[in-house]
Formats: C-alpha cells, structure tokens, sequence
C-alpha cells in the first residue's frame, strides 16, 4: 500500500474534475497530493501521512483481503476505546474478564505494542493465528528498558495466561472438583464432612 502511492498529477487524473477537497488527508496540506493507489479517493502528501492513516483508512479502502480482529485491535488501540467485537474479545483475551479495570489492562498492553512498540496488525493476525502471542508480546516489550515497559505488561506478567482458551480453574473451582471426586468413592456417612477434616 505505501510503496504505491500514484502521482496525482498525472494526465489523466487532471482529466477529472478537481478532488473535493484537494488537500491531504492527514495534515491538510495542498502540495504534492498523490492518491491512495488501491480505491483511488484518499489523498496524502506522502508515505508518511499515508502511514499514519492507514489503521482506519483501511476500513473504507480496497484492501484486498477481509479485515479481521487484529485490524479491528488496533483502530481500537488508537482511538484507546475497549473493543467489542466478539472476534477481538475472543482472539486477544479480553473475553476472560467481565470488569472493566481488567480489560483496560489488555487494551494497555497492546496500546503499548501497536502505538510505541510499532506492532502492526498483520503481525498481531499472525501472532493470534499462530497461537504466539505471549511469548511475542514478552520478546517485544522485552526489547524497551525495563523501567521503561509500563505497568500494563507487568500486569500482563501476573496474567500470561489470558490467550489460552480455557481460564485457569480458581483454588474454589479445584475445591469442588476435588470434593465431587471424593464424593464417589467415599463412604456415605463421610459424604458431608468438610475435605480438610477427611
Ligand atoms: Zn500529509
Ligand atoms: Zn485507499
């Protein structure tokens, strides 16, 4: 998308009328103007502007692909908006939590991956698909600082395990698991006593 960017200046683009309005999508400035080479209705000044636009030009653009959740993340992560795509809550861990402190936490570690870490969305698709995701996000704030890694991905060290499927059992839920097994092999008149005085 950005290595194609056509001049806007050529013959038969002022063969049309006047683009309405002729000005960079980003920045507004009115010189150089090329167009967004796939729908041929966006218009930059340069890769640069077309780079910065891109995470939500490419909803009403033609990109040749469908979007999926890891576009849908990181317009998301822009706007720094909780997702609700069913898709993005169930790829990128969000659905493990009903509070809203928990998924702002989630949105804060892949704020950080897309905005300052530069992660962009095809890699966070690939991640996802690959089922890579923790150990990728761990090699990629790995590379900052430590000071500089934020309190979103040392939240996020507390709760490696939010991209498996299945939420890890709580001490209460082993409990009554382990109670149910006893159940069926204890005696009857033992059935009721608390597991710990067994
Ligand atoms: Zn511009
Ligand atoms: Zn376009």
């Amino acid at each position: 998308m950005l290595d194609d960017l056509e001049l806007g200046t050529n013959a038969q683009e002022l063969a049309r009328p006047a683009p309405e309005p002729a000005v960079c999508d980003v920045c507004r400035d009115d010189k150089y103007l090329r167009r967004c080479s796939k729908c041929k209705e966006a218009w930059y000044c340069g890769t640069e502007c077309q780079e910065t636009a891109w995470y939500k030009h490419k909803f009403c653009c033609r990109i040749g692909r469908e979007l999926d959740s890891a576009d849908y993340l990181v317009l998301d992560c822009y706007y720094d908006e909780l997702p609700e795509e069913p898709s993005v809550l169930d790829d990128f861990g969000f659905r493990h939590f009903d509070d809203t402190d928990s998924r702002s936490h989630v949105l804060g570690l892949f704020v950080g991956l897309v905005k300052y870490l530069k992660v962009g969305d095809r890699k966070l698709h690939r991640w996802q698909v690959e089922r890579t995701l923790k150990q990728n996000i761990i090699a990629a704030y790995s590379t900052l600082p430590e000071e500089l890694r934020g309190e979103y991905f040392a939240w996020f060290l507390n709760h490696d395990w939010i991209f498996n499927l299945a939420k890890p059992r709580s001490l209460s839920d082993l409990t009554d698991a382990l109670k149910q097994l006893a159940v069926s092999v204890l005696d009857a008149e033992d059935r009721d006593t608390p597991v710990g005085a067994l």
